[in-house]
């Protein structure tokens, strides 16, 4: 089997598990075009720690990590198994990379990760784990975890990370999914499109201070971080395939990229 793809998906709200429109649609079809993955490990915005951290669970729960939404989102599950032996390498591939990891047992699995599985995976029939995000220790960070993870890809594991191309909830209108996109997020996202084409991580990993309405794209960091996990697990000489570019409510760029194996 040849090695696999990294994805980076924005994951929308949680409202998305139930109905995420065009990117949902992205989604599934993303989830039938790929091989099928012997396994899934996926970073989400929704779980910050200290230290890395992995999902251990053979049944992880389904967590419903939001307030305030309608009763059916919170009768949603997601029953793909866990992947206790997945996790024990990873976290064995994290420790060689000097990125000491801990397996928790006990954790579930957010909306983050598990809504956009949901459309891609719908049969919850490929086991899933999850990774935590250190949001404190920034994009470079971040491109490490992915570069210490990537041998995965080769042995059938699909790597994704799931958070936002623009997140900016205050300039979201939550109420409007056509509404037409801010300049400023469409300024984003084709700077940060541009640079995805020609693989300029040193570019990206300084987005905060190099790409324009960086701060107001992304006032708090945790929902950029995901692409940089994809992007470190991305093999060096690949191609990068943009699979959704959608804004909603004027100020949440849906960005789904695909970052290629190596052309050989
Ligand atoms: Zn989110």
């Amino acid at each position: 089997m040849p090695p696999l793809p990294s994805i980076f998906i924005s994951h929308g709200s949680p409202m998305h598990a139930l109905d995420a429109g065009r990117a949902g649609e992205a989604w599934a079809a993303l989830g039938r075009s790929l091989p099928r993955p012997r396994a899934i490990l996926i970073v989400s915005a929704h779980w910050e720690t200290e230290a890395p951290a992995l999902t251990g669970g053979a049944r992880p729960e389904t967590i419903h990590d939001f307030y305030g939404f309608p009763e059916p989102l919170y009768r949603i599950r997601y029953p793909a198994p866990g992947a206790p032996e997945l996790a024990a390498r990873a976290a064995a591939l994290l420790g060689q990379a000097g990125l000491a990891a801990e397996v928790d047992p006990a954790r579930g699995r957010d909306h983050g990760a598990w809504s956009p599985l949901l459309h891609a995976y719908p049969d919850a029939d490929v086991p899933v784990v999850q990774l935590s995000l250190q949001s404190a220790l920034g994009t470079r960070r971040h491109l490490a975890l992915g570069r210490a993870l990537a041998p995965l890809a080769a042995e059938g594991v699909l790597l994704i990370g799931s958070g936002h191309m623009t997140h900016n909830l205050r300039d979201w209108v939550r109420s409007g999914r056509e509404v037409a996109p801010l300049a400023y997020a469409l300024e984003f996202q084709a700077w940060v499109a541009a640079r995805i084409a020609a693989r300029e991580l040193e570019a990206l990993a300084d987005y905060r201070a190099r790409a324009p309405h960086a701060l107001r794209a992304h006032p708090s960091e945790e929902h950029f971080l995901p692409l940089f996990f994809a992007l470190g697990a991305a093999a060096p000489g690949g191609a990068s395939e943009r699979l959704y570019d959608g804004i909603e409510g004027g100020a949440l760029a849906m960005d789904a990229w695909l970052f290629g194996p190596e052309k050989a």
